[in-house]
């Protein structure tokens, strides 16, 4: 079963080839009202929300992506990932542009140096489908703003002079939209670094494009393997056969593949939709690396759940599932503070003795144990 047999009526002249041909996805990215009809039922609140957000953040959502939703559901967990929302034309106080303020902390235009060892790299600001929650939105999308040949070479050349540069996160935007050759050229220059000891690409193509993922793509990834490819699936309903393919000759070609999924309110906020969409992961050899919070970035407020959920989220999942299913939860602090990490308080109390402390531990299922641990004196 792939999406091609259940593709909507309005593609039933299309031929498997072109269906299943990235370009051709990308040039008949629907982006206006009119381009949804025959795929599926806008609803008022819809329509609303393409005339509320337009000049602010565009609409494009592959025909492959939009071959996932429910046309008679507009509450369809990804329909509303794709589709504009009048909510997103509100504004709260505490909101900002830049949330993580990474405008701020460029060196060279198109490049945020935050940690000590490693940087983030935005090589376009295109991407297959324009994602609701983006919290790069201020950008993306638009394409005055995209990166050129000469601010590629410029962040190219401060990664070269700074040696402190061990790690380099190819983001933008989503970087499988650029062409092989150009995907490749990055790549290749930033392999020929010696001190660049990990190449990652952040890509949301498996999830929106998975025809991307070609084996011409692959065989070429494969030269400078090993890459790390975080990707950003937020539901089970998205890891289609097709999506499923994709990781597969990612894996084949060296990929070491994660996700980044993003807790997003009534798409994914509750334990056993994560659980679901972690063990559909894990079994096509991607691990689930972060559950993000859902940042304060301008008009992704209706999507943000209460730091709480995303603990009980956490807690339902350990002991659950393999240790290797379970993700970091985090926060990615606004102004650049950079991500923390919110753990369910296991460790219930602490009783001084002697030789040793009484800690009494709550497990997975929440009985209680008792642990004796060392007293040591650090000086
Ligand atoms: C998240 C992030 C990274 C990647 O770091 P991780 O080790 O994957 O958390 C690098 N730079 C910036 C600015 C980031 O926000
Ligand atoms: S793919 Fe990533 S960068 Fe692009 S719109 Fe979605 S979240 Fe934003």
């Amino acid at each position: 079963m792939n999406t091609y047999d259940t593709r909507p009526d309005a593609y039933q002249s299309v031929s498997l080839d072109d269906w299943t041909d990235w370009r051709w996805q990308q040039r008949h990215q629907l982006r206006a009202p009119e381009d949804f009809e025959g795929v599926l039922e806008l609803s008022d609140r819809e329509y609303r929300g393409f005339s509320q957000t337009e000049g602010d953040f565009r609409v494009g959502v592959t025909p492959y992506y939009a071959s996932l939703m429910d046309p008679s559901d507009p509450d369809c967990p990804v329909r509303r990932q794709g589709l504009p929302d009048p909510e997103e034309a509100r504004r709260a106080d505490f909101e900002r542009r830049d949330p993580l303020a990474e405008e701020e902390h460029m060196p060279v235009q198109g490049l945020t140096h935050r940690y000590p060892d490693r940087v983030l790299f935005y090589v376009t600001h295109h991407c297959p489908v324009f994602c609701r929650h983006c919290t790069r939105k201020r950008k993306v999308s638009d394409p005055k703003t995209a990166a050129s040949t000469g601010q590629i070479e410029q962040g190219l050349e401060y990664i070269r002079q700074n040696r402190d540069v061990r790690d380099v996160l190819v983001s933008g935007g989503d970087p499988l939209t650029l062409s092989d050759d150009r995907l490749m050229a990055i790549l290749g220059a930033l392999r020929d670094i010696d001190h660049v000891e990990v190449v990652r690409l952040g890509t949301r193509n498996p999830v929106t494009l998975p025809y991307r993922v070609t084996e011409s793509l692959c065989d070429r990834l494969a030269e400078v393997a090993p890459i790390y490819l975080n990707t950003h699936f937020n539901h089970p309903r998205e890891v289609t056969s097709e999506a499923q393919r994709a990781l597969r000759r990612l894996l084949s070609a060296g990929c070491v593949l994660g996700n980044q999924m993003v807790l997003l309110r009534g798409i994914n906020d509750d334990p056993e939709t994560v659980m679901d969409l972690n063990r559909r992961l894990l079994s096509a050899g991607c691990r689930p690396y972060y559950m993000l919070q859902c940042d304060m970035a301008q008009g992704i407020t209706h999507f943000r759940t209460s730091l709480r959920r995303g603990l009980e989220i956490m807690d339902h999942l350990r002991g659950r599932i393999a240790g290797m299913g379970v993700p970091d939860f985090v926060v990615d602090l606004p102004g650049g503070g950079g991500k923390v990490e919110l753990v369910p308080q296991y460790l219930e109390e602490r009783s001084r003795g002697d030789a040793f402390d009484e800690v009494v531990f709550r497990n997975w299922r929440g009985e209680t144990y008792r642990f004796a641990d060392i007293v040591e004196e650090y000086s």
